[in-house]
C-alpha cells in the first residue's frame, strides 16, 4: 500500500491542543466574569466581512490591509476577508442593528482574527483576541473605566509587571495637521531614512513616530512634538484623562512615540506590554476612535475600546495545576457494564462539577486501574459480579494513602463528597 504524506497545520494556524485548553478557559472565564461585573455585555460576530470594511475602517496604508488581510472571492464574487481585527464588526453591527438608539453600548467579543503576517514566537496567522469597545460616552471618564478594565483583568489574573504606555493624537484634525508638520521636518532628511522608513514618510508619515530604526529615531529628537498641534480642548480632554487614570489607580508612562497601527484612533491610544514576552512584547493594545462610526455611513457616535491578544497572555498567566477527574467508574462483566451507565447518569446528576469518567474499552481490573490512574483520577469506582450481588461498590483511594472501601449504592453520592465513612468491616 502506498503511504499518504500525513496532514500537516497551515504555517501559522495552531491547534490548541487539550493539555492547553484549560489554561485558556481559564482566562477566558475571568475575563468574561470582569467584564460581567462591570456592565459588559457579550457581543458574537462573523470571522468573514467584506472586504471594503476593512479597508474602510483600518486604512488604505496600514500593515494589515497593504500585506497581511486574508482576501478571497466567494462563488458569487464577493471580495470577502477575513477578520484582522473585530473592531470593524462591532462598528458595522452597531450600525446595522442601530445599537446606539439602546443606549451606551458596552461590548465585549472574543475570538479568533486572521493576519498573514510572518509567523514566531508571539506571532501566528490565525491568532484569538479578547476585547471591548464601548459606543457612545465623548468624555474622559471613558478612558479611566477601560483603563481600569484592563488593570482590573490583570489583577483577577494574578498577573503583575505590566506596563501601561498611554499618548494622545488629538482629533483627526490635529493628527492631520500634525501630519503636514512631520512631512516639512523629515523631508529634508528623506535620503538619510532606511527604506522602508521612507516609504512610511511617503506613505503614512505618523508611523515614523514609532519607527526602531536608528537615523530616524535620532531625527525625531529634534522633531516637533506631536503635543504643539493640539487644540486646547484635546489638551483638556487628555489632562483631564491623565487625572482621571491616576484616580482609578492605574500606574502609566507617557509615551509621546506611540502612535498604533490603524488609523481611526483619535485622542487616546495605549498599550500594555510586558518585559517578559520578547520581541512580541504588546500584549493590548487600543484607543478612541470617535468619528469612525460617522465616516462609516453611521450616526455621530464616539466609541473606544481595546483587545488583547489571548496567546500572548496565556503566555504570561501561570498555569493552573492540571488535575484528573474525581473518580472513574470501572465495570467488570458485560451486567456491570450495563448497570455502570445508570450509576454514571446519577453520580453526574448528583454531583455537579465533579468529573466522573467511564472506563472505556475491555481490560482486567489490574489494566483499567493503570489507565485511571494515569489520568490522574482521585478514585476508582468499581463494580463487578460480586458487588452487583451485595448491592455494594467497591471504591479505591488512589492518591494519598491508599485504601478499599465498600459502599452501599445509595450512598456512593455521599460518600464521594466525603459526606459518610464507609464502613471497613464490610
Ligand atoms: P503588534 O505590534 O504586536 O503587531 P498590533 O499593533 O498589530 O500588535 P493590535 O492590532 O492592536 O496589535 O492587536 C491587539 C493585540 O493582539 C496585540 O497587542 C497583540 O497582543 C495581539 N496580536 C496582534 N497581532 C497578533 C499576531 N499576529 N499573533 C498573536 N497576537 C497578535
Ligand atoms: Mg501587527
Amino acid at each position: 500500500m502506498k503511504r499518504e504524506t500525513p496532514p500537516a497545520h497551515v504555517r501559522g494556524m495552531n491547534d490548541l491542543l487539550p493539555r492547553e485548553t484549560p489554561h485558556w478557559q481559564h482566562i477566558e472565564r475571568v475575563a468574561r466574569e470582569v467584564f460581567r461585573r462591570a456592565g459588559y455585555r457579550e457581543i458574537r460576530l462573523p470571522l468573514v466581512e467584506e472586504a471594503a470594511l476593512f479597508v474602510r475602517c483600518i486604512g488604505e496604508a496600514t500593515d494589515i490591509v497593504e500585506k497581511e488581510m486574508y482576501l478571497f472571492e466567494d462563488r458569487n464574487g464577493d471580495r470577502l476577508a477575513l477578520r484582522p481585527e473585530a473592531t470593524a464588526g462591532c462598528v458595522r453591527a452597531v450600525i446595522e442593528h442601530h445599537l446606539e438608539r439602546e443606549g451606551i453600548q458596552r461590548l465585549w467579543y472574543a475570538g479568533p482574527m486572521f493576519r498573514h503576517e510572518r509567523p514566531q514566537k508571539g506571532r501566528q496567522r490565525q491568532f484569538h483576541q479578547i476585547g471591548v469597545e464601548v459606543f457612545g460616552i465623548p468624555t474622559p471618564d471613558l478612558e479611566a473605566e477601560l483603563l481600569l478594565l484592563s488593570d482590573e483583568l490583570w489583577d483577577a489574573l494574578g498577573l503583575t509587571g505590566l506596563v501601561l504606555e498611554i499618548n494622545t493624537l488629538g482629533t483627526a484634525a490635529e493628527r492631520e495637521q500634525y501630519r503636514n508638520v512631520l512631512l516639512d521636518y523629515f523631508r529634508p532628511h528623506r535620503g538619510e531614512l532606511e527604506p522602508d522608513d521612507a516609504r512610511r514618510l511617503d506613505r503614512n508619515p505618523l508611523r515614523l513616530l514609532d519607527s526602531k530604526s536608528g537615523p530616524t529615531r535620532a531625527l525625531l529628537e529634534r522633531a516637533p512634538p506631536l503635543a504643539d498641534s493640539l487644540g486646547p480642548d484635546s489638551r483638556a480632554h487628555w489632562e483631564r484623562v491623565l487625572e482621571l487614570v491616576t484616580a482609578a489607580g492605574v500606574d502609566y508612562r507617557v509615551n509621546p512615540y506611540l502612535v498604533r497601527g490603524l488609523d481611526y484612533y483619535t485622542q487616546t491610544v495605549f498599550e500594555w506590554t510586558s518585559p517578559a514576552l520578547g520581541a512580541q512584547s504588546a500584549v493590548c493594545s487600543g484607543g478612541r476612535y470617535d468619528n469612525l462610526v460617522e465616516e462609516l455611513g453611521g450616526p455621530p457616535l464616539p466609541a473606544m475600546g481595546w483587545a488583547l491578544g489571548v496567546e500572548r497572555l496565556v503566555a504570561l498567566v501561570p498555569a493552573g495545576r492540571s488535575e484528573g477527574p474525581d473518580a472513574v467508574v470501572i465495570p467488570l462483566g458485560a451486567q456491570a457494564e450495563a448497570e455502570c451507565l445508570a450509576l454514571l447518569r446519577d453520580l453526574h446528576r448528583m454531583l455537579p462539577g465533579r468529573e466522573i469518567e467511564l472506563s472505556l474499552g475491555a481490560g482486567s481490573l489490574k489494566a483499567r486501574l493503570k489507565r485511571a490512574d494515569r489520568t490522574g483520577a482521585r478514585r476508582a469506582v468499581i463494580v463487578g459480579e460480586d458487588e452487583l450481588k451485595r448491592g455494594v461498590i467497591q471504591v479505591k483511594v488512589l492518591v494519598g494513602a491508599r485504601r478499599t472501601d465498600f459502599v452501599p449504592r445509595a450512598q456512593l453520592a455521599e460518600y464521594l463528597v466525603g459526606g459518610i465513612p464507609a464502613d471497613p468491616s464490610q
